[in-house]
């Protein structure tokens, strides 16, 4: 059956890192029909907006999108097309697995974790009042008038951070089906319910609620945020699955990208009910725009796990160890994974995506 995907290339080094990772998928063999729609700062200069509706409309029709990174303006503006797609279409679980590929550099050997970070809410939903306006100074009166014990510096800017009972409850238990699908054995819950006791509060006991449904199956335990950031950095063989709120989620996957050598090879999924956007860890690199010089992995193993969420199990094995392979080698690999960043003999973004090819087909 032809699969139609839709394929945002992004910008920075999007269109060179998706190009790569739609010509190694199409090299598995599966049949592929791409709907490419354009997102981030190209076509913002030709239609106003950075997030055009007909991509909302594509990746709501074929369901499954891969994406490029795309730059977020800094300041005023559209806040970030990330967030944006994330939160239109739903996606309220964003999907990091971490596992070190022999040949990566890195200061450890054998990890593999999987972050299961909730995608809607939390400090990132974008409820924001900035210092000295108006709204600002009258949600400080109201504050202050419902709980007198609330103490303000003058003038602050306020940021809001809801949790809910039905977002914690579906990311949970989202943690809890992939560690079954994948075989897991534990599902950590990172909070600071210590301090955070009504928001985290709020998650932790969710999590504890919605463990008891698994018991005898996958193990669960909890962490206080600072202690697991801590603990990952001494320890991160003594984790599995990690369950977190969004920011939380955010600083931890980059925290867990460190631990297996860095972004070049981190990838990422963002899944609702009807729809999943498949994209790299990274951004949009932009200073390596147009340079044929970007690390394509991360974006081809998010191609990996887009296979492997279509079912197409064989064709996703069949890419990852295509891509574990030339790393291993350390031959045909992009600057940053030689042991010198400046050697000559490293290979370009499209270079790499041949070496991968020709692996595939056993032709290297
Ligand atoms: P970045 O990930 O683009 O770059 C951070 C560092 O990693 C840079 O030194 C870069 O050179 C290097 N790097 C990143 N990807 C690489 C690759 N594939 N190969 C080799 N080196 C790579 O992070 P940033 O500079 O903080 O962000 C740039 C822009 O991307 C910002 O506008 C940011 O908001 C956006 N961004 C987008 C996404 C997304 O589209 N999902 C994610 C993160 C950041």
């Amino acid at each position: 059956m032809k699969r139609r995907i839709t394929l945002i290339p992004g910008d920075g080094i999007g269109p060179e890192v998706a190009l790569a990772t739609q010509r190694c998928v199409e090299a598995t063999g599966i049949s592929v029909e791409w709907e490419t729609v354009h997102a981030g700062s190209d076509i913002m200069e030709k239609k106003g907006t950075p997030l055009p509706e007909e991509v909302l409309e594509s990746v709501r029709r074929n369901k499954i999108a891969i994406k490029g990174p795309v730059t977020t303006p800094v300041g005023t503006g559209f806040r970030s097309v990330n967030v944006a797609l994330r939160k239109e279409l739903d996606l309220y679980a964003c999907l990091r697995p971490c596992k070190g590929y022999p040949g990566v550099r890195s200061r450890y050997e054998g990890v593999d974790l999987i972050i299961v970070r909730e995608n809607t809410e939390d400090l990132y939903a974008g409820i924001e009042f900035e210092r000295g306006a108006k709204e600002t100074k009258e949600l400080v009166e109201k504050i202050l008038a419902l709980n007198p014990k609330a103490k303000f510096n003058p003038d602050p800017a306020i940021s809001i951070k809801p949790i809910s009972k039905k977002a914690s409850e579906r990311i949970v238990r989202f943690a809890f089906e992939t560690a079954l699908k994948n075989h897991r054995k534990k599902v950590t819950a990172v909070h600071k319910a210590n301090i955070m006791k009504c928001t985290d509060g709020l998650f932790l006991e969710t999590a504890r609620e919605v463990a008891r449904g698994y018991e005898g199956r996958i193990q669960f335990e909890d962490r206080i945020v600072d202690n697991m950031c801590m603990q990952l950095v001494q320890r991160p063989g003594d984790y599995d699955v990690l369950v977190l709120p969004n920011l939380y989620g955010d600083i931890l996957s980059d925290l867990c990208a460190g631990l297996v050598g860095g972004l070049g090879v981190a990838p990422g999924a963002n899944i609702g009910d009807d729809c999943a956007l498949f994209e790299a860890t990274h951004g949009s690199a932009p200073k390596y725009k147009g340079l044929n010089k970007a690390n394509p992995t991360a974006m081809i193993l998010s191609g990996v796990l887009m296979l492997r969420y279509l079912g197409e199990e064989k064709a996703a094995d069949r890419l990852e160890g295509a891509v574990a392979k030339v790393i291993r080698e350390g031959r045909q690999v992009t600057y940053d994974l030689k042991p010198d960043k400046n050697d000559p003999t490293a290979v370009g973004t499209s270079q790499m995506a041949d070496a991968i090819i020709a692996a595939m087909n056993g032709q290297s």
